[in-house]
């Protein structure tokens, strides 16, 4: 039905002037983007050329003009399940405009029915986008469209470049290249492992460090490493593959490990002035010769998930392999004697959790030497161990928020969305969430940013530092945590203004001649 309708519209229309719009969808927005999403840029790379370069619509920017969508053209909708909702009504908006919709990202492999169901979608992918794309759009021109399209896992060296220059000038801090996807491990409240696999699938030094070049011409010289866990083979999997009679694994995993050095030693060939900065586990801080690469290559921070701080709390969320009290310490300094900043990230509201954990959270992240960090509350998301698990406690639980289940909670407009979810044994929502708002405001107060500031040098550098800090607390913190809607307005205004003037912290001097390292 989606494909004779569309295909009708371009036997009227005339195929030459049919536009691909591809969005990323926010419902706040900020005129100034932290880090570029990358996924925006690599399925417009997968448009086929003779579609033209698809208009590119950024909502964590500024939120789409519907008047622009024309009856005929084609709408790609990238939704993550924070995001979803907002998708959902562009979706509609883009349809009702006469648009053929098509939906992809996580949250459509995950749900391939809701987009069908509220989004207004022709049709859904599921998986990598960067194959299957060019089908779809063929599709649709053939009037030949299908419901659903599975795009699968495919291999790292068919990952597409991005098409940076699509990409809006003075927009963004921070760009983003991708070296590999999925992650080994298994943690209960991620689904990464679900969605991208647990084998690690590099995409090759050449493309890697190729793209990173262009950007760096470009000036961009600050550049998020968008990995999923950029340490996917920690010395305790080498020590127990070397173990086994067939060496096979051992062989695999080692491949794994050269390639993240070879990698490490063509970045460390560019300007000294690069900084990446990327995420991976804990286990990085045991690995000396990893760390020293990683400070050479210019990766100058990392996210670590720390989760918690308690063996209890390691337990409950499938993370064994992390450490916890003074080791964790320890583990945590170890990154910064490398030279490698942590952003740590903890989760609050885990079943072992009590009032004491957050003062106790606070204090380790002080202690740790932690550059930054983030302090999120525990939300059940689909795709994870942790949703199965609830979904299944809620089977009789009839609530509904504005006729939406609890179980389905993306659904629920922002405005009563509740901020907590799993009943905790001791703590009441308010009370987790009240204390995780006094965790960022503890953290991210004047005096103890202006402590940690000390990491960099000179005076224009620390105001640098603080400016950054405040930024993050006000985009992360304040308009994620807070239910009160005027907080979060002057939340998301306050952000816009400080990013506009920190993102000309970020901006580096293009070099048009730069060649790209041997
Ligand atoms: S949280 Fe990190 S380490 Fe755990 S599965 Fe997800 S990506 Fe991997």
């Amino acid at each position: 039905m989606c494909g004779a309708e569309t295909g009708c519209q371009y036997a009227q229309k005339g195929f030459e002037r049919v536009r691909v719009h591809l969005v990323n969808p926010s419902h706040v927005s900020f005129e100034v983007g932290v880090i570029t999403p990358r996924w925006l840029y690599v399925i417009a790379a997968a448009t086929p050329a003779e579609f033209g370069d698809p208009v590119i619509v950024d909502e964590t920017l500024r939120q789409i003009d519907p008047a622009t969508i024309q009856a005929g053209d084609i709408v790609g909708i990238g939704i993550h399940t924070g995001n979803a909702l907002r998708g959902y009504e562009v979706g509609r908006a883009a349809r009702e405009a006469g648009a053929t919709v098509i939906y992809g990202g996580i949250h459509a492999t995950l749900y391939p029915e809701e987009p069908h169901e509220i989004g207004g979608a022709h049709a859904v992918t599921k998986g990598d986008g960067d194959a299957v794309w060019g089908e779809v759009l063929r599709d649709v021109k053939n009037g030949t469209l299908k419901r659903q399209y599975d795009g699968g896992r495919i291999e790292g060296r068919e990952f597409l470049p991005a098409r940076w220059d699509l990409m809006p000038p003075d927009s963004y801090m921070w760009a983003s290249v991708q070296t590999l996807r999925g992650c080994p491990k298994h943690c209960s409240f991620c689904s990464v492992w679900r969605t991208d696999g647990q084998k690690p699938r590099n995409r090759t030094v050449d493309a890697v460090v190729g793209e990173i070049v262009e950007l760096r011409r470009r000036g961009f010289r600050f550049i998020a490493l968008a990995d999923d866990n950029f340490y996917p083979v920690p010395l305790s999997d080498l020590k127990m593959a070397a173990r086994r009679a067939d060496p096979t694994t051992l062989n695999n995993l080692t491949a794994i490990r050269n390639e993240r050095f070879e990698l490490m030693a063509r970045l460390a060939k560019l300007p000294d002035d690069t900084v990446f900065f990327t995420q991976i586990t804990m286990e990085a801080s045991e690995d000396p010769e990893f760390l020293a690469a990683m400070k050479r290559a210019h990766i100058k921070g990392a996210l670590v998930g720390v989760e918690s701080v308690t063996a209890e709390g390691l337990k409950d969320v499938y993370k064994p392999f992390n450490a916890y009290g003074d080791e964790l310490v320890k583990r945590l300094r170890a990154f910064k004697d490398a030279g490698i900043h942590v952003l740590g990230s903890f989760i609050f509201g885990l079943p072992s959790d009590g009032p004491s954990t957050f003062d106790a959270t606070a204090a380790l992240a002080q202690a740790a030497g932690v550059t930054f960090a983030q302090f999120v509350m525990l939300t059940p998301f689909p795709g994870t161990l942790d949703f199965a698990a609830w979904e299944k406690t809620m089977a009789d639980d009839t609530r509904r928020i504005e006729g939406v289940p609890i179980t389905r909670h993306w659904l629920i407009p922002q405005r009563s969305r509740p901020k907590v979810y799993t009943p905790h044994p001791r703590m009441t929502p308010d009370e987790i969430r009240d204390r995780t708002q006094g965790v960022w405001d503890k953290f991210y107060s004047l005096p103890n940013v202006w402590e940690r500031s000390k990491c960099v040098k000179s005076l224009k550098s620390r105001l640098a530092f603080v400016l950054i800090s405040k930024l993050y607390r006000q985009m992360y913190a304040n308009t994620g945590i807070a239910t009160d809607s005027a907080r979060v307005n002057r939340s998301a205004q306050w952000a816009r203004v400080i990013a506009k003037s920190a993102r000309r912290l970020f901006v580096g001097k293009p070099m048009p001649d730069l060649q790209i390292p041997a």
